[in-house]
């Protein structure tokens, strides 16, 4: 038991220092389409204001994809159940086993955010089950709060 206790407070302590890296930046991942997302050339378009130009949520002209080292880590939604090796995953420490936002950090590291606001690593998947799971990036976020509020947690 203490030692469960302190590894989780080890990882806690590694997703604080992630979290940390995730202030720099983190890039979204829109598992779907989603549809209140502006077109950025009809959202000029109509804008009346000069200022609408810089608004931040507006995607740059010359936008590109985030690469890996563009930013701190990218995140989406996960609502569904996960499904790790044939099991479906639960939180280690509430027990809820859907609407996780997965995070993959710049190292590759996966890390699962359950509605309770638990962090855990999650070792059994990687950047690979990410990407193939994983919408374009769609947005940057300047920081972690920003990136939890757009994905509706
Ligand atoms: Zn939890």
């Amino acid at each position: 038991m203490f030692r469960m206790i302190r590894r989780r407070a080890r990882a806690d302590r590694e997703w604080r220092e992630a979290q940390r890296a995730g202030q720099e930046m983190l890039a979204m991942h829109a598992e779907l389409p989603v549809p209140d997302l502006r077109d950025p050339v009809s959202g000029a378009a109509t804008a009346a204001a000069p200022e609408a130009a810089v608004v931040p949520d507006f995607l740059p002209p010359d936008f590109r994809a985030p690469s890996r080292q563009d930013v701190a880590g990218f995140m989406m939604r996960w609502d569904q159940p996960l499904v790790i090796d044939g099991e479906v995953h639960a939180c280690p420490t509430c027990g809820s086993y859907r609407d996780w936002v997965v995070f993959n950090m710049r190292d590759g590291a996966i890390w699962l955010r359950c509605r309770a606001d638990h962090y855990a690593l999650e070792p059994r998947l990687d950047s690979a089950w990410y990407n193939r799971n994983s919408g374009p990036a769609d947005r940057y976020h300047p920081n972690l709060e920003d990136g939890l509020r757009h994905l509706g947690h």
